[in-house]
């Protein structure tokens, strides 16, 4: 009759074979630390696991797997189900885009006779926290000719590394003083990128030495930045954390931690009744929008595509009645109850650490505001799928009632008629530059979306 809750490890769990996938995991956070990177790394494990293009591929049939990719920032696979994809298809969606530092179009100057790139900051920032780390730097510069320069400096052993400096706390008796959001302004996160001028260089030489290094080592000038997508991620390596290595820091959890699974999850899935979908998409940090966001019509375009080379013909009404026999378990993190800051949980519907996937029917603030409120039905069908399935889960919501909120993709999806409800992962300081997760979560939640994957 009772429903009591229990740490996961005290329960069977095959310890060797969360592990073992925790080592996957870190490997695919180190690999993949923008959406682009990600975009290019999940490919290439899909192509690997026998999934092709779906522009190459003229018919679709039970058992076939393709994959679309959209600009280069966000992707979605498909395993074809035994059933007609007008019956519905089970989505999991997730986000691989992550809080960071943007470079601005003009980010390059010097001040102080040292260089710097200007920043503006990506998503929802304690910006405080992002001084005094070591970061790096991953994107993309387009040339004017359209030559398109791929950048990724700082991360590999002895590489160089870039820093946002702080002032000593013997002469921030001021800044101090000051609220949290305020302590570090958005205009002072300024990566300090270089100190030496060049030689004969009267004015603004350490700037000169830069471009001139930068002309030297990518074949850019100033200009060019213009055209550039460049972000500052922190240069740290996902490691584990305690004595019993039992949990993982590292940046972009946040939503890696439920991208990661949902490929793996798909790239295992052999067989499905109904179609199986992995989308993975970008700009979920600053509200879904644009072309490579979940608000853009990359989904309804794929399953249209899905639709045509199956034999269907593509119409409107098939592609909406697709969408509403569909399912969507919409894989994004949730804050874990924290004892170091225990005030703004609320202890009997929070999510926690080792207690497996977090189910969280709603999401939004300030009474539910813009959250996709699943329904008991659909709950209830979950329930049933994880626990048939050993599943480790229980249900939170992300905080206290007014103490905040948030949201993620689950409204977008909600909106165009698919089933869908919130789940994932809880972190512990979420939106730092270092997160952290437990393995056991981790590994719940890719035996989750495996499971729903073939969920008839
Ligand atoms: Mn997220
Ligand atoms: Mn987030």
């Amino acid at each position: 009759m009772k429903y009591e809750l229990q740490n996961g490890w005290k329960k069977s769990i095959d310890k060797d074979a969360v592990f073992s996938y925790a080592e996957k995991y870190k490997s695919f956070l180190n690999e993949a630390k923008t959406e682009r990177e990600a975009v290019c790394e999940c490919v290439r494990l899909a192509k690997e696991n026998g999934f092709k293009n779906i522009e190459d591929v003229e018919t679709l049939t039970s058992g076939d797997k393709v994959y679309s990719v959209n600009r280069g920032k966000s992707l979605i696979l498909a395993v074809i189900g035994k059933e007609k994809v007008e019956c519905g298809v089970n989505i999991v969606g997730s986000h691989i885009d992550a809080p960071r530092l943007d470079l601005k179009p003009n980010p390059l100057y010097e001040d102080g006779e040292m260089a710097y790139f200007k920043t503006h900051y990506y998503g929802g920032i304690k910006k405080y926290q992002w001084t005094a780390v070591p970061l790096s730097l991953h994107g993309v510069v387009v040339k004017a000719n359209g030559e398109k320069i791929n950048v990724r400096i700082g991360d590999e052993k002895d590489d160089l590394t870039f820093v946002i400096t702080d002032l000593l706390p013997h002469l921030a008796r001021e800044q101090m003083q000051k609220k949290a959001t305020e302590i570090v302004d958005g205009e002072t996160l300024n990566i300090l990128i270089g100190s030496m001028p060049l030689e004969d260089e009267e004015k603004d030489g350490v700037k000169a030495n830069i471009l001139s290094i930068l002309n030297e080592k990518y074949g850019i000038c100033e200009e060019d930045f213009i055209s550039a997508e460049l972000e500052a991620v922190p240069a740290m390596d996902a490691k584990d954390i305690g004595f019993d290595r039992a949990l993982i820091g590292a940046y972009a959890h946040d939503d890696k931690v439920c991208s990661f699974p949902n490929l793996t999850a798909i790239l295992e899935t052999e067989e499905c009744e109904r179609t199986a979908i992995c989308l993975l998409t970008d700009k979920e940090e600053i509200g879904s929008m644009g072309n490579s966001g979940a608000k853009s019509n990359f989904l309804n375009y794929f399953l249209s595509q899905l639709l045509e080379k199956t034999g269907d013909v593509s119409s409107t009404v098939k592609l909406y009645r697709t969408l509403n026999n569909s399912y969507c378990l919409s894989g994004d993190v949730s804050a874990a109850f924290d004892p170091n800051f225990p005030s703004p949980y609320e202890k009997r519907n929070c999510g926690r650490v080792n207690y497996g996937i977090t189910l969280t029917k709603y999401t939004g603030s300030g009474g539910k505001g813009g959250s996709n409120d699943a329904s008991a039905e659909f709950m209830a069908k979950i329930r049933n799928l994880f626990n048939e399935n050993d599943v480790l889960w229980h249900a939170g919501e992300l905080g206290k009632v007014d103490a905040g909120g948030g949201g993620t993709i689950a409204q977008y999806i909600a909106n165009l008629g698919v089933e869908t409800v919130d789940c994932g992962v809880s972190l512990l300081s979420m939106h730092a530059p270092y997160e952290v997760a437990s393995k056991l979560d981790v590994y719940m939640t890719y035996k989750a979306f495996g499971a729903f994957f073939k969920m008839r």
